[in-house]
């Protein structure tokens, strides 16, 4: 599959089998947002599931949360977002498409075959480079450019019930901000030493110029972050970044089985790094479209606690147990999209199988949306149909199981492939007489007869 069929069919497969579709259909749509549909729920719900496993529950160091989406809105003034969470916007007065000034010019290179990065210059220097250049409008090739100018993404909001009282707030842009929100309150109800992280996985909402590539980027979308806290006299940063890095290689590599080829790292220039981040990493995967950000390894210092307590006026410092000493914690935060996650998923394992004829979704086990699915031979037999309903009881009080009685037996199993089911479960008319059922196994499509008695231990993994 050449990389435009393959982003297109996973398009047409999220949205023929229900995984993802586009939002608000019935009303013509709304650009960059998507609906999770019954098998896409279940596969993001296994994404999330894993990374709160590794990272929370599989780690000594490490505590979960879930804070609100609407905070005080002090909250992003002090962390910066109200000034500087921008991007450069440009607008073609003649078919008036708006575009990310960075983005039209990076595009400009890449397709000139000369990659380059301007993400995080100064606008100045984007509007020179678009001149210099003379770079068209992709959509209608004219040169009819407004000024750059910056574009906040944040979402406003407005709370309270009487129009004279309500006053503004933000959907936030990052769930990273709830984190230091409670970093006293988790300190002070719990009995973690530094150093230790805070994980969270929640919705996240981007006023995003840049359209189009799926899920890519949307409005919202939902994030996994952590905040790592350490006493920097007493941790050393560059150690905690390389653990950092290599937990993250980890979990894509192993627990999501991405392939090494498609995955590399990239060191953010001193240009586009946050002016608070001593250093920032991305970890790329190779998108149809080309190597892009999935999880972003920044070390942030102490700039968010500092800025909470100036803005505050609360002591957020830590006390040092051996000597009394104050300080406020340095943070280390890898974040991650999980929708990102999931398109890469799809990505990745979407298989056409050519020597039989089939697209096959070779989704792990653990991230599979259902790990089996039963089937009676026959839909019009009823002795057929009550001992494969038993069947199905069984395996569904053991995992996520489905059901199919339509079509022959052939067209049931190209239809669990598709969605990635590692299992088909046949019953028949050998199993009314010796209690055994047939298991076809999804990338071989091998089948073996077991008995029903030893069915759950073939199927759990
Ligand atoms: P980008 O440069 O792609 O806009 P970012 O550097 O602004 O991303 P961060 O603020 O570091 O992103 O957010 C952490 C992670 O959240 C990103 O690595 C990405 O996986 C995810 N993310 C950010 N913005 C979006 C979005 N609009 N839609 C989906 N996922 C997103």
């Amino acid at each position: 599959m050449n990389e435009n069929d393959l982003m297109t069919q996973v398009v047409a497969l999220c949205k023929r089998r229900g995984f993802i579709f586009p939002s608000s259909e019935i009303y013509g749509g709304l650009a960059n947002a998507y609906e999770y549909g019954p098998l896409g729920v279940e596969l993001k719900r296994n994404i999330k599931n894993l990374w709160w496993k590794t990272f929370i529950h599989d780690r000594i160091d490490m505590l979960g949360l879930d804070s609100s989406i609407i905070v005080h809105p002090k909250t992003w003034e002090a962390s910066g977002h109200i000034n500087s969470f921008s991007d450069p916007l440009v607008d073609c007065k003649n078919c008036q498409r708006r575009t990310r000034a960075d983005h039209l010019i990076e595009n400009y290179y890449a397709q000139k075959q000369e990659p380059k990065l301007v993400e995080g210059l100064p606008i100045e220097e984007l509007q020179k480079i678009i001149e210099k250049e003379q770079i068209a409008c992709p959509s209608c090739g004219e040169f009819q450019w407004t000024p750059v100018r910056k574009f906040n993404l944040l979402f406003e909001t407005s709370i309270g019930i009487v129009p004279e009282s309500e006053s503004k707030a933000y959907l936030r842009g990052e769930t990273a901000q709830g984190i230091f929100l409670s970093f006293k309150n988790i300190l002070d109800s719990t009995r973690v030493k530094l150093p230790f992280g805070i994980g969270q996985i929640g919705k996240s909402f981007r006023n995003e110029i840049t359209l189009g590539n799926f899920i890519f980027r949307t409005l919202e979308f939902e994030q996994a972050e952590i905040e790592y806290f350490f006493d920097p006299q007493n941790s050393n940063w560059e150690e905690l970044f390389d653990n950092w890095q290599e937990a993250m290689w980890q979990f894509v590599t192993i627990q999501l089985g991405i392939g090494k080829n498609n995955l590399r790292w990239r060191e953010h220039t001193d240009e586009e790094r946050s002016h608070y981040s001593l250093r920032t990493v991305d970890l790329e995967y190779n998108f149809p479209f080309g190597f892009k950000e999935l999880w972003g390894l920044a070390y942030r210092t102490d700039y968010d606690l500092k800025q909470h307590m100036e803005y505050s006026g609360q002591d957020l410092r830590v006390t040092d147990s051996s000597d009394g000493r104050k300080y406020i914690p340095h943070v280390i935060e890898p974040a991650v999209g999980i929708n990102r996650l999931l398109l890469m998923v799809l990505l990745e394992f979407l298989w056409q199988d050519e020597a039989n004829d089939r697209l096959v979704l070779k989704l792990p086990y653990h991230l599979a949306p259902y790990k089996a699915a039963v089937f009676p031979l026959l839909r019009n037999r009823p002795e057929l149909v009550a001992k494969a309903e038993s069947v199905f009881k069984l395996v569904q009080s053991a995992m996520p199981t489905t059901w199919d009685d339509r079509g022959n037996i052939g067209k049931r199993y190209l239809s669990q492939d598709e969605i990635g089911t590692p299992y088909g479960v046949t019953v028949d008319f050998q199993t009314l007489e010796d209690d055994t059922v047939t298991i076809r196994q999804r990338d071989t499509t091998k089948q073996a007869r077991v008995k029903i008695h030893d069915l759950l231990a073939e199927l759990a993994a």
